[in-house]
């Protein structure tokens, strides 16, 4: 089945589709509020239409690197180190072979737990309970079962028929086998996972990524033999016991896991239902703000007005939130509207300064008074503090630019003496207008006497006077 993937997002599959549109959406873009009832399009408004939850789990062969790591997460991990364990102190024992047996059949038992989980959609490994292992026991039974009527089978067909018969025998019982143990997982019956008919309807279903698993399996299988070969010989040979063991257990998890994620990519197929709501973060998934999938959407679709009404109908449901004034700054910059930055990105900048993100405050300003020039905070304090944070960061014509006439339009201003101190000290450093730098000082000397600050003023007539004495030109 070929993969949907949602416009928006090319990489990630899409769950619901418009008919209206004919858009395909992914969960980010359409999210619905209850699990499997069908959103409405971002785009129209209409109800959409269901894609199938298959449509976004990955392909198997596309997670390989996950089933290798499947039983390195710790439940599992310290089971089979566990049960491996055991096996290094039966090993040598009058009692080895039964003990071997039991482990087997408790580590078969585990086995089939995450093949039945992980067919269901429960892509991490669930805590171990007792019923996990103790329940059903005869499951692992059944296995060897199944095993014994295979061999079974392929014997008397080289009773009866020969060796060329028999190797082809072999070749269908492998090549099947998976398929049985799949059929026996999820029905718990043998006579169904014996039955040609169940295994043949389970290969068609699945289909040519059947026989992908198969080679996978039997990659698995050599990998594990090799691994095992690999323990040199050298090693005590209790250890070297419990060590292959562990390996061998390791990579039958693997490919249970394997065969379990078949079953819940074809789950569909297979009739097979699932938990949707155990989905692979990764799938793909952009991480964006919900808040905003419908924006940006508006927004690809060159729906810019519509977009700019969200935004601030957004922003006037919660003020607070700087995320979308953010979101509606950097659409109005994309723009180039003025209008826009003078009426929105004014009254940011005061909840930056409020919020006491100095810089964001000053980044904001600064990117927007390249397209706006006119635009500056609406308060007389917030302005000044912007200004002593652009001239601290070298900003000093901007700093200016939001002081000019500060008096004027904010008379009752307080902080008017240190605001125009600041004037001053930028017309002389900065522009090297020491009368302009004088008359400001001059200004304030004879607006606000008394004022405490007036001593610094003073001060800094007396640098700006010595300063121009040192640098007459002697004759
Ligand atoms: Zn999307
Ligand atoms: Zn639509």
């Amino acid at each position: 089945m070929e993969k949907i993937y949602c416009k928006y997002h090319p990489a990630a599959p899409a769950r619901w589709q418009c008919n209206a549109c004919r858009v395909n959406f992914c969960t980010t873009c359409a999210a619905s509020d209850t699990d499997g009832i069908e959103p409405v399009c971002p785009l129209c408004g209409q109800k959409t239409v269901s894609l199938g939850a298959g449509n976004l789990i990955r392909p198997f062969w596309q997670r390989i690197p996950r089933f290798f790591l499947f039983p390195a997460h710790a439940v599992p991990l310290l089971f089979i180190l566990a049960l491996a364990g055991l096996s290094m102190l039966v090993s040598g024992s009058a009692f080895g072979m039964l003990f071997m047996l039991v482990i087997n059949i408790v580590f078969f038992k585990y086995a089939f737990a995450i093949l039945e989980d992980t067919a269901q959609g429960y892509l991490k490994p669930k805590p171990i309970t007792g019923s996990v292992i103790f329940d059903e026991l005869e499951l692992p039974l059944k296995q060897l079962l199944l095993i014994f009527f295979i061999a079974l089978l392929n014997y008397k067909v080289l009773g009866l028929f020969g060796f060329g018969p028999f190797i082809l025998a072999v070749m269908i019982s492998v090549a099947a086998f998976p398929a049985a143990v799949m059929i026996l997982a999820v029905e718990h019956s043998i006579f169904k996972a014996l039955n040609p008919l169940m295994i043949l309807v389970t290969i068609k279903r699945i289909g040519p990524s059947y026989f992908i698993m198969c080679l996978f399996l039997a990659l698995l299988l050599s990998g594990a033999t090799v691994a095992s070969d690999l323990l040199t010989t050298t090693l005590p040979k209790n250890i070297w016991f419990a060590s292959s063991n562990f390996i061998n257990m390791y990579f039958m998890l693997i490919m249970y896991n394997m065969m379990g994620y078949v079953i819940y990519q074809y789950h569909e197929q297979l009739g097979f239902s699932v938990t949707e709501a155990y989905l692979e973060e990764d799938s793909g998934k952009p991480a964006s703000d919900p808040r905003f999938r419908q924006v940006d959407i508006l927004l690809q679709e060159g729906k810019t007005e519509e977009a700019e009404k969200k935004l601030i109908r957004e922003i006037e449901k919660n003020p607070g939130e700087l995320d979308v004034r953010e979101k509606l700054h950097r659409f109005y910059i994309a723009a180039n509207n003025q209008q826009g930055l003078i009426q929105h990105s004014a009254d940011y900048i005061m909840r930056l300064l409020h919020a006491n993100k100095p810089s964001e405050a000053m980044r904001v300003y600064l990117e927007a008074s390249q397209i706006a020039p006119k635009l500056k905070p609406a308060g007389a304090r917030e302005r000044h503090e912007l200004a002593e944070l652009l001239r601290k960061n070298g900003q000093s014509r901007a700093a200016l630019n939001l002081l000019n006439n500060l008096h004027q339009e904010f008379p009752s201003y307080e902080g008017i003496p240190g605001a125009y101190l600041l004037v001053s000290q930028i017309m002389f450093e900065y522009f090297g207008e020491e009368k302009k730098a004088l008359q400001v000082l001059d200004f304030l000397n004879k607006k606000y006497a008394g004022h405490p600050l007036l001593k610094d003023v003073e001060e800094y007539r007396q640098v700006i006077e010595r300063m121009m004495v040192a640098n007459q030109p002697s004759t």
